[in-house]
């Protein structure tokens, strides 16, 4: 089966994915507390659980304490924050025998992360998730110090889903003084999202990259709510031979329609409902297909039509592409992907469909 009907085999499966129901309801809690220094080590026998306790609690993974979570867990999960002890962790596994799925994140969870989360158990022994707000994919003008942290709660989340073990290095672990080094895919990064935030995916690929080394999965599984990030971490992974297999899981719904995403928490409610209009319009544009519509022009211009049927949204881009190369289609003769970004108020939010030519849905 090529990746392309695999993708359209997952879609047409999921249809509109929904999740099961996840207890995500939990009221959001800031848990900034001091810097802990020289905190000591804690260590629990049995699952073989240890945790470096030192000075923990800096500002950059926006936790505060790793040592308060620590406490208050009642589960086995495994917290590891240094790149050594991750490498060790995935070595280990691996020596026993184990095949390790892994699911990045950047934290600030929902039920698109834990469906994610979920289905990486059939592709390994051990689910490692790692949190890691990087730096090095965001803009200078954009969200990077006010993206939404509760690492608290993301642990409890996870290992109530089951995870094994949660990655969370500072970004000093991943980025040491001297750091020089970046991982750039060209072609696929150029158009949609890299036209747009410049050097963003040069992030993502980087850290990807390094998180692999760290985590050292099987298989990793990814969203299509980035469509582009997955198909470039999927040419970063043939293009450099990369030992890991990358799944591509669909979009998780709210039951509104709207993608979920952790940036969802910066809309009030009347953003909420303006932000409505990016599924719609992947709907009304898959409706003009379903009727036989064939020319991008038309589809791009009903997608606009919708989108913009109002205040309080910018379009960034509306693009039909190729699902694999991403170069624009001028024609929707075969599965065509829309991607779509907007502003709505201060707060840029991607989507995208699979749209699928009246023979093919
Ligand atoms: P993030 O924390 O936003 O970097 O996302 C971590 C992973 O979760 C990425 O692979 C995303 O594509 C995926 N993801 C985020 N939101 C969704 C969603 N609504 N449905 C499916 N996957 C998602």
């Amino acid at each position: 089966m090529s990746r392309l009907s695999l993708i359209l085999s997952r879609e047409r499966a999921f249809g509109s994915y929904r999740p099961k129901a996840f207890d995500v309801s939990v009221p959001r809690r800031a848990t900034v507390t001091p810097p802990l220094k020289g905190a000591g080590r804690s260590c629990q026998t049995g699952r073989s659980v240890r945790m470096e306790l030192t000075d923990v609690g800096e500002g950059s993974r926006g936790v505060a304490s790793l040592r308060d979570i620590w406490n208050k867990r009642k589960d086995d999960m495994r917290i590891i924050e240094h790149a050594s002890e991750m490498q060790q962790q995935a070595d280990k596994w691996r020596r026993e025998g184990k095949r390790i799925a892994f699911v990045p994140t950047m934290g600030y969870l929902h039920a698109g992360h834990l469906t994610l989360m979920q289905a990486a158990r059939q592709y390994g022994d051990v689910v490692i998730m790692s949190i890691f707000v990087n730096p090095a994919q965001f803009g200078p003008n954009e969200d990077f110090a006010r993206y939404p942290r509760d690492i608290e709660r993301d642990v409890r989340l996870a290992s109530e889903v089951g995870v094994e073990a949660a990655f969370i290095p500072r970004v000093e672990e991943i980025y040491p003084s001297g750091f020089q080094t970046y991982v750039d895919v060209t072609d696929v990064t150029t158009p949609l999202c890299g036209r747009s935030r410049p050097g963003h995916f040069r992030g993502v690929t980087t850290v990807v990259a390094k998180l692999f080394n760290l985590v050292k999965p099987h298989t990793a599984v990814f969203g299509q709510k980035d469509y582009q990030q997955l198909v470039t971490i999927k040419r970063m992974v043939t293009d450099l031979n990369m030992d890991t297999e990358i799944v591509g899981h669909p979009i998780v719904r709210e039951t509104d329609g709207l993608a979920m995403s952790s940036r969802n928490s910066y809309l009030d409610a009347s953003q909420r409902r303006t932000a409505l209009r990016l599924s719609r319009s992947l709907e009304a544009a898959q409706h003009l297909v379903e009727e036989g519509e064939q020319r991008s022009d038309i589809i791009l211009e009903r997608v606009r039509e919708t989108l913009e049927a109002g205040d309080g949204l910018r379009v960034d881009y509306a693009e039909l592409c190729h699902p694999e190369t991403l170069e624009k289609a001028p024609k929707v003769n075969g599965p065509t992907l829309l991607a779509l970004a907007a502003y709505v108020g201060s707060t840029r939010l991607i989507d995208n469909r699979l749209l699928l030519p009246k023979t093919l849905s």
